[in-house]
């Protein structure tokens, strides 16, 4: 039995930006990352889009994404000058009906009290300022001038990574099978190789695993997986400015962004349409039926597209209200979580992980106060919901 003072399981952002805190800020003891598939594929980190923002209407949320914002705009500060995950800061452009509109203006609101760089824009100076968009239909948007957009998602975890294990971070291969308590403390997990690891603290960074992870030490986390599909397509008639367009998000929840030469989309289901089967291929008749007639309208340059590749993704979805549960488990203490963050955990990695950090060292926050995010609103029953899920 190999013990660690701390063991993380899973090692997407999540779990590698925990680990790289907790040894930036000067923990001492050792630290294992447990994950079932360091091929990285499966996880839902190098699935994701990349995408950051700072339009969220809940205060936590835009300073979780800011403080990866900043990170990804001072690479070179934390990583070294050869550090790059390709961050292309052009915006995200949130499209709203006149249904939609004041909510959008309520968000603004908060974003700009906490220090976001965005602009509220009607339709027609949408028209004007995006050539290539058909406002028809819109009463405003929400485009972030600055501190928004893409990176890749796989760079951005490996640098982590690698730092961690370059601090002496182990990174062990395996599947947690059983999680050990006793007297109201985790003791240690169980490999599937039937190696046990002891450990002080356990962190759950799981991603959509997190709720089967809870569920081995008997405990109710709402999180699991939500199949989510992207469509990378070629548009022959794409001029420059649609070239450099922004993550744009329409009323009913479509989106794209360029993607190199190419653009990716998708679409989040409403909750009867969800796909109850967890595997990994595509569902192209959700692109033909509901994504592609709307961007057509959109933007006319789409009514002339080829679909050129696609992926299936799991989303770590929190059932409960989509947004993250951080902190420890109120009973079992050394029990900790940096889950369900729903389709923004790639943004909010970097700040979950030093959150991780803080507890540990501190016993509290010291850069963000997640107290609402924790896990006593689950036992609560008490959502805290965003106002504009992406
Ligand atoms: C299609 C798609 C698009 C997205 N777009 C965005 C976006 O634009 N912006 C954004 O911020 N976020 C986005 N996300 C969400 C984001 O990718 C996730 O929230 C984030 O990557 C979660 O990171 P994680 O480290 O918690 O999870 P993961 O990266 O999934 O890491 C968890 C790891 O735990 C491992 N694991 C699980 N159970 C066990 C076990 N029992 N034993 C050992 N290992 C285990 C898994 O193998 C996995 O590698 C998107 C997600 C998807 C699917």
């Amino acid at each position: 039995m190999t013990p660690y003072d701390i063991v993380i399981v899973g090692g997407g952002v999540v779990g590698s930006a925990s680990a790289y805190y907790l040894k930036k800020h000067g923990f001492s003891g050792t630290i294992a990352i447990v994950e079932q598939d360091t091929s990285w594929q499966s996880g839902c980190t190098a699935r994701s889009c990349g995408g950051l923002r700072q339009q969220f209407s809940t205060p936590e949320n835009i300073a979780l994404s800011t403080f990866g914002i900043r990170l990804v705009k001072n690479l070179a500060e934390e990583f070294g000058p050869e550090a790059d995950v390709g961050f292309k800061e052009q915006g995200y452009l949130i499209l709203a009906s006149a249904t939609g509109l004041p909510v959008l203006a309520e968000n603004h609101a908060v974003q700009i009290a906490h220090g976001a760089h965005n602009v509220l824009l009607d339709a027609a100076a949408l028209g004007q300022r995006f050539a290539w968009l058909n406002p028809e239909g819109l009463a405003g948007g929400c485009f972030g001038l600055s501190h928004e957009g893409w990176v890749d998602p796989y760079s951005l975890a490996a640098l982590f990574r690698k730092a961690a294990v370059a601090q002496g971070v182990a990174l062990i291969q395996g599947q947690v099978q059983a999680v050990d308590a006793h007297a109201g403390r985790i003791t240690g997990v169980t490999l599937a190789s039937g190696e046990r690891l002891a450990c002080g603290t356990l962190v759950n960074a799981a991603g959509a695993g997190a709720g089967a992870l809870a569920a081995m030490a008997g405990i109710d986390l709402p999180v699991g997986p939500r199949k989510r599909y992207v469509y990378v397509f070629d548009c022959p008639q794409a001029t420059e400015a649609l070239h450099k367009a922004p993550l744009t998000v329409e009323p009913g929840g479509i989106y794209f962004r360029p993607e190199g030469r190419n653009f990716i989309c998708g679409l989040s289901p409403e909750e009867h349409e969800e796909p109850t089967v967890f595997d990994w291929e595509v569902d192209h008749a959700w692109f033909e039926e509901r994504i592609w007639p709307g961007l057509a309208e959109r933007v006319p340059a789409f009514e002339a597209i080829k679909v050129i590749s696609a992926w299936t993704g799991h989303y770590d979805y929190n059932a409960l209200d989509q947004n993250a549960v951080i902190g420890p488990h109120p009973d079992v203490t050394n029990f900790l979580f940096a889950n369900g963050f729903s389709g923004h955990g790639l943004q909010q990695g970097p700040a979950s992980g030093n959150a991780i950090a803080e507890l540990v060292l501190h016993g509290g926050y010291r850069t963000i106060d997640l107290t609402r995010f924790g896990y006593e609103r689950i036992t609560r029953n008490e959502p805290l919901y965003e106002k504009n899920v992406i």
